[in-house]
């Protein structure tokens, strides 16, 4: 196979300045040790603890080490080494949880994708990582993820191996199951791996951004800004042995994998218990089963989980033991919020948050003021925020604006980010938001909205400009432009308003089928087509998005209301 260059992660990371790393090391915040490190400290003071249960499977941590352990060594043995990035597209399912943790052990790279992402998201982050190897399932509701990786491999010069999940191995596909084995002398693999533990300040993972452009943008997270950030969020949720946690959202994600999520329960010597998906029929009957004491949701699955509540069957499960349920990813309507701890009988905790770093929560004894009315605040003592207006000037205390922040697990720029890094980190290594937040005078931030042009559907996020780009693709569009319609299931939905050539007509399906040629995750693709004579402009020129979203706001409530009549 044709080698290829590679760069080392350092040379696409913006390192903290040393003056912070200084800081954050005396602090205690970075340890210098690797993920891998931390986990199996907590699993060596309970080894036959059962720490993963998926379906009938349950592992203990004993077995579960040893696994990841065998993995490593396996994944050593197809030529990985430390510093290699491999993109990890698997549902929730032990393996995924497995080959992360032998990463980490390796000092391999894992970037985490979602099963939702197509050959256009999965092809630029391998390219941009330079992936030595793609993780995918065999195939997912339908879609085949293994034909999708062999076409990445062919195209991506740095992709050497495609390691598959599931039954259906084909070809020179390597069998995910079969390297989650133990290794043949266990105390041996495990001595050996301990010895060459990566360092605190290497690169543990990679996620992906939410993103303003097109394509999702890379996020390298070491193992120390990691670790700390998933150690005090599940101190401050406080995550021990007998934390039994639910992972329901997909586990690329950041927050449930590390909100403390997957990571932070294992941390803590506790037991995950993996569901494929928010749906209440099947989270219920877990939670009942398994007497899970903590999960995460968006806020569409917490409406979902109420409904089923109050209306379905799930009105006699017995959910006694859940004591947390953590809501994030968007923002939870305060009336909603309230429902939830006379409904489901826990507490609710609002995460804000974001791949980039910072972390936000209300505490599990705030008052309910703060609970069911803002979303939290940061997790550090050493997270910084800054509210800034449109001239980038501080606000007057508790006035909305643009956030800012920095912090000891919020890196300074994105992986191998050429110039977007200088947009989206500005001044002296702030992380812009794009979320617009008021500060009130007892620390805790309520998010107003954002000023980036993104579509948050049910957390998942979409740029406008990605579908705009399509869009102008289609025949006969002249302009395009892609926003957020409100929705009272997912809160948000993606609506295109497009002004067409006179004597053309484009449809809905036009736009979707294109995208979906174009192998883009189909949640993105816009579920509303609005076709204008014009669209608003800004003094500037550009085109004024409020204006738009108010605008199509009424025409659809005028429709609505003429369907009713
Ligand atoms: P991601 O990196 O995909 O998790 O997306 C991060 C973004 O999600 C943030 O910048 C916010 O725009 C949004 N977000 C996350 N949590 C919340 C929340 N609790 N309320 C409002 N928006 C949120």
């Amino acid at each position: 196979m044709a080698t290829t260059t590679r760069e080392p992660s350092s040379a696409g990371t913006v390192p903290w300045p040393a003056e912070a790393a200084a800081r954050y090391t005396a602090e205690g915040y970075w340890e210098g040790r690797s993920l891998g490190e931390h986990l199996y400290t907590a699993a060596d003071a309970a080894p036959e603890a059962i720490c993963l249960v998926d379906g009938e499977r349950r592992l203990s941590f004993r077995e579960f080490t040893e696994r990841a352990d065998g993995a490593a060594v396996r994944l050593r043995a197809l030529g990985l080494r430390a510093d290699d990035r491999v993109v990890v597209q698997l549902p929730n399912c032990w393996e995924l949880v497995v080959v992360t943790v032998a990463c980490f052990r390796l000092g391999v790279i894992p970037v985490m994708a979602l099963p939702a992402n197509r050959r256009r998201e999965i092809s630029a982050v391998a390219a941009l990582a330079q992936a030595r190897a793609l993780i995918v399932p065999d195939a997912l509701k339908g879609f085949d993820h293994q034909a999708m990786a062999w076409e990445v491999a062919a195209e991506t010069a740095a992709v050497e191996h495609v390691l598959v999940a599931g039954p259906g191995v084909r070809g020179a596909g390597v069998d995910l199951r079969a390297l989650c084995e133990p290794a043949a002398d266990p105390a041996a693999a495990r001595r050996e791996l301990d010895d060459h533990a990566p360092e605190g300040a290497a690169v543990a993972t990679v996620l992906l951004s939410g993103g303003t452009t097109g394509l999702p943008k890379l996020i390298a997270r070491t193992h120390n800004d990691y670790a700390y950030m998933i150690k005090r969020a599940a101190r401050l949720c406080g995550f021990g042995p007998d934390t039994v946690l639910l992972a329901v959202l997909p586990l690329g994600h950041g927050f449930p994998m590390a909100g403390p999520g997957v990571l932070g329960t294992l941390l803590s010597g506790g037991r995950v218990v993996l569901a494929p998906s928010p749906a209440p029929e099947r989270a219920f009957a877990a939670i009942e089963r398994e007497r899970i004491t903590v999960t995460s949701l968006v806020p569409a699955a917490v409406q979902r989980w109420l409904e089923y509540r109050a209306t379905g069957p799930g009105a006699g499960t017995d959910l006694g033991s859940l004591r947390l349920l953590q809501s994030g990813g968007a923002r939870l309507p305060d009336p909603v919020a309230r429902e939830v701890g006379p409904a489901l009988g826990c507490t609710l905790q609002q995460v804000y948050g974001m791949s980039e770093g910072l972390l936000c929560f209300t505490r599990p004894d705030d008052p309910e003021h703060v609970v069911c009315r803002t979303q939290g605040r940061p997790i550090c003592p050493d997270d910084e925020l800054l509210i800034v207006d449109e001239q980038g000037e501080p606000v007057a205390p508790g006035q909305p604006g643009t956030l800012l922040t920095r912090g000891p697990y919020t890196p300074r720029g994105y992986y191998r980010g050429g110039e977007l890094n200088g947009h989206a980190f500005v001044g002296d290594g702030w992380y812009r938001t794009g979320d617009i937040v008021s500060l009130r005078p007892d620390g805790n931030l309520i998010v107003q909205g954002r000023d980036k042009d993104v579509i948050n559907r049910g957390g998942e996020k979409i740029a406008a400009e990605e579908v705009e780009e399509f869009a102008y693709q289609v025949d006969g569009v002249r302009r395009a432009a892609a926003v957020a319609l409100p929705d009272p299931e997912l809160g948000e939905r993606v609506c295109l308003c497009v002004v067409v050539r006179p004597g053309t007509s484009i449809t809905l399906a036009d736009v979707r089928a294109l995208m979906e040629r174009a192998g883009v995750a189909r949640f993105k693709l816009p579920e509303r087509l609005v076709v204008v004579d014009e669209l608003p402009t800004t003094n500037v020129g550009k085109i004024d998005k409020r204006a738009l979203r108010s605008a199509i706001g009424q025409d659809l409530a005028t429709d609505r209301a003429g369907h009713a009549g």
